[in-house]
């Protein structure tokens, strides 16, 4: 297969980069998942990168979901949503993928729960508005500990921890900052209410390292790992 050789190529610096990192950071690299961001690339070159071992495949759109996943069928793939969530979607974003990033209501997270097919494991985390831009979605900081309560009572889903999309930072001091606050979030929300979140998704192309060094359990990984996307 043409794509099998730049696959290789890109998953293996990933999992260098993000090896790297954990070393610096004292961490075991296997406590870090890599999330292919797959938002417009080809089911070809997608299905490339899981024949070579990539586990988990983001995806905003949920048409262009359901194409790649019924072309894939015969692979075995975590699925993952990472983008807006509508929620006329919900039950079909619960039927479709194991995990859901971006929860930021209530609403949502209810509907998800309810919507869920029976045995099947859905874990969800809430999207944390950590830079105060309400248009890129996330619960406001403030707000956080009481959803968190409020969706880890819910039967139906699995809360697993927080998810991050921090506006771009120059350097890794700075670039670090928004991941520690959201860790920092979690661990409060955790001995607050005796949760067991163990999840963050946090970091992408150009901060990776800063989310490794900071806890990340997921980095959602597009451009670097897929190359530029089509439009
Ligand atoms: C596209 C996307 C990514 C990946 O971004 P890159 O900068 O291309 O690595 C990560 N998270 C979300 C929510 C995205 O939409």
């Amino acid at each position: 297969m043409k794509y099998k050789e730049y696959a290789q190529e890109r998953l293996d610096q990933l999992h260098s980069r993000i090896a790297s990192a954990a070393h610096q950071a004292g961490r075991n690299p296997k406590e870090i998942s890599l999330v292919g961001a797959a938002k417009q690339q080809s089911t070809e070159l997608t299905q490339a990168f899981v024949d070579q071992g990539l586990l988990h495949i983001g995806e905003n759109y949920l048409n262009e979901a359901l194409e790649k996943q019924q072309a894939m069928q015969a692979s075995r793939v975590d699925w993952h949503y990472i983008g807006r969530i509508q929620s006329n979607k919900t039950a079909a974003l619960a039927t479709h993928f194991s995990w859901i990033h971006g929860v930021d209501r209530l609403k949502i997270a209810r509907r998800l729960a309810v919507q869920n097919p029976p045995e099947h494991e859905l874990n969800v985390l809430i999207q944390i508005d950590i830079d105060n831009e309400p248009s890129k979605g996330g619960v406001a900081v403030d707000q956080v500990p009481s959803l968190c309560q409020q969706v880890a009572e819910l039967d139906g889903i699995v809360l697993r921890g927080f998810m991050v999309l921090p506006k771009p930072r120059q350097g890794l001091a700075e670039q670090r900052v928004p991941f520690a606050e959201t860790r920092e979030l979690l661990e409060r929300c955790n001995q607050q209410f005796g949760l067991t979140m163990d999840s963050l998704s946090m970091g992408m192309s150009g901060d990776l390292e800063a989310a490794v060094l900071e806890g990340t359990t997921m980095v959602r990984v597009g451009t670097d790992l897929f190359g530029a996307r089509r439009n």
